[in-house]
């Protein structure tokens, strides 16, 4: 860290962004230098309860699971967090009257660190992680960020509401279409995939098991992801990938109608089947910054990167990059530098760019490999699963991999203090 040196800027870290990766990291570093540091976090989407999240839920990974845990969250989460201990993928086309599974992971008695994802419920963690954060100090803001302008020791951020607040280090953590980023001149390498990602919460009539189920199908695949009973009875999370062009017509008609297509692709040994919550339709994206950082400015999150969700492990990326940083900025105050220098961010982006870019690659060559119809195509991939399932090293390196490796995790990833 030559060069860096402590200014009195440099007591202070403000956030663009209250998603998931944002507020952990404002809750990271709050947690470990308390009064020492103030952090406050601005997002006019503050203003709102988090109960807009419901309907939302999301695979969190093994690394994720173990920092949330560190962070003091995991426990108050109860059922809202309900573990996947078996994993089936099938690759049929639609009208198929059986959907064969070709790949089958399973928790063994051998993985003592517990299942290797749970599916989370986004409400329920995002008002956890908001209590946890005022309980902690942090300031939290209902108001955007306008624009940033480097200044010296500082960067000078003005909000929506015409106010001016001074920090060592801006985080952008505002999304795909970050506005930090573009006013930046950070360039974005990415395009939009022709398939849009719908999610609904639906209720069956039996027991899932802790069972996810993902049927890849010529338009894309359709995962069935077990969640907590509620009580209403057994639930899971749908996230089905369809082409864009067809979402009109697929959910445009009456409720009864929309059922009857989820039911089409849906997994028949749950019994039958209602609506809870949604549907609602995501536009798909692929897209990674050029670089993860600006004059005083991290990108965090959605705002580094997007990724198709076929591996649920956008918002593990997001998780991975406030780990990170908050290393990167902790290593810095404890030795009375700058948070905000080039080095320190310099070192948060080395730590995060292989990761990024190799899980970028592979759900992209996943999504590109599996929503195929041509036919040697279909015997190349149903071939390579086979193979996978029979060989348990390999298979476990792809559990692993899914849940991401330990070696060179960030501490919080690895459920270690700051
Ligand atoms: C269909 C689908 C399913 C998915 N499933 C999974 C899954 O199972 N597991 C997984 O790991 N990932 C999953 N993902 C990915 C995950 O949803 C995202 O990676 C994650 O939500 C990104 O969080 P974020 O906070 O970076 O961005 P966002 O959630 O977009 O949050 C950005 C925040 O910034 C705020 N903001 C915007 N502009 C400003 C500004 N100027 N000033 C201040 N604040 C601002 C916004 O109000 C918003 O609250 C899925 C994605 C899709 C589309």
């Amino acid at each position: 860290m030559r060069g860096s040196t402590t200014r009195p800027g440099s007591r202070h870290l403000l956030l663009a962004g209250a998603g998931i990766p944002g507020l952990s990291l404002a809750l990271a570093l709050r947690q470990a230098h308390g009064d020492a540091l103030a952090v406050t976090v601005c997002d006019p989407g503050l203003a709102q309860a988090a109960v807009r999240q419901r309907g939302r839920a999301f695979a969190i990974a093994a690394g994720g699971r173990r920092m949330l845990e560190r962070l003091g969250i995991w426990d108050g989460l109860g059922a809202a967090a309900a573990p996947i201990t078996e994993m089936a993928i099938s690759d049929s086309r639609l009208p198929d009257p059986v959907r064969p599974v070709f790949l089958t992971f399973a928790q063994t008695p051998r993985d003592a660190d517990g299942p290797f994802a749970h599916m989370v419920e986004a409400e329920a963690l995002v008002e956890a992680l908001r209590a946890a954060c005022e309980a902690a100090g942090v300031a939290l803001e209902p108001v955007g960020i306008a624009r940033a302008t480097p200044d010296g020791d500082t960067i000078r951020a003005t909000l929506a509401d015409g106010r001016d607040l001074r920090t060592a280090l801006l985080v952008a953590a505002d999304g795909a279409r970050s506005r930090l980023r573009e006013a930046a001149g950070i360039g974005w390498v990415g395009w939009s995939y022709p398939q849009v990602g719908i999610v609904a919460t639906v209720l069956h009539a039996r027991p899932h098991g802790g069972r996810a189920t993902e049927h890849f199908l010529p338009s894309g695949p359709f995962a069935i992801l077990p969640l907590a009973d509620g009580p209403q009875g057994h639930r899971s999370s749908i996230v089905w990938t369809e082409r864009a062009a067809d979402v009109d017509a697929l959910l445009g008609g009456e409720p009864d109608a929309v059922l009857a297509e989820i039911e089409r692709r849906f997994t028949p040994q749950l019994g039958q089947l209602a609506l809870e919550q949604g549907p609602s339709a995501h536009p798909l994206a692929f897209g990674i910054a050029r670089r993860f950082h600006g004059e005083r400015l991290a990108l965090l999150g959605d705002a580094a990167h997007v990724i198709h969700p076929i591996a649920g492990q956008g918002l593990n990326l997001g998780l991975a990059d406030a780990a990170a940083l908050a290393e990167a900025v902790t290593g810095a105050l404890r030795l009375g530098l700058d948070p905000g220098a080039a080095d320190v961010l310099v070192a948060y982006e080395r730590a995060r760019r292989f990761d990024t870019l190799a899980m970028a690659a592979a759900t992209d060559g996943l999504n590109r490999l599996f929503s195929n119809d041509a036919l040697p195509v279909r015997i190349a991939r149903d071939l390579g699963l086979g193979l996978v399932d029979r060989l348990p090293g390999l298979k476990r390196f792809f559990v692993g991999e899914a849940a991401a490796s330990r070696g060179t995790q960030p501490r919080l990833l690895r459920g270690e203090a700051l």
